[in-house]
């Protein structure tokens, strides 16, 4: 794998390049799902491409298989958890509360979801 395809400079990168440990759920050669180590619901998986795209927002036309890949993988996930319903957040930039600048998809479930979120 190339340097472009391992992660980048942030704690998921870490996690991509195996510095640091993770509860791996899926793993395919575009993107790795491991359960958040905060979980905010009885099921909170992050969907993360391997290639680091720091925010939604800086993704492309060239994007556009790898992000409907991670939705399928989000959903698939969901399904393996046993999971009927759930939501997909993707927090894009500081103040929507982004906090780890690698683009993840987070996947939640296992409780009632309120509207509107936070
Ligand atoms: P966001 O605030 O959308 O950027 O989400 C970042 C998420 O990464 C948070 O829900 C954190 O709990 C989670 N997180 C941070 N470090 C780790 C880690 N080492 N392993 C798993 N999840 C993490």
């Amino acid at each position: 794998m190339t340097s472009e395809t391992q992660g980048g400079d942030t704690i998921f990168g870490r996690i991509l390049r195996g510095e640091i440990p993770c509860d791996a759920v899926h793993s395919d050669e575009h993107c790795l799902a491991f359960r958040d180590v905060a979980p905010q619901a009885p099921v909170h998986v992050l969907v993360i491409p391997r290639r680091p795209i720091p925010r939604l927002a800086d993704a492309g036309e060239d994007d556009q298989a790898l992000l409907g890949h991670l939705l399928l993988v989000a959903a698939r996930v969901a399904r393996q958890e046993g999971l009927e319903d759930f939501r997909l957040v993707v927090n894009s930039g500081a103040g929507a509360g982004q906090t780890v600048f690698h683009l993840h998809v987070h996947v939640l479930g296992g409780r009632p979801m309120a509207w509107p979120p936070g």
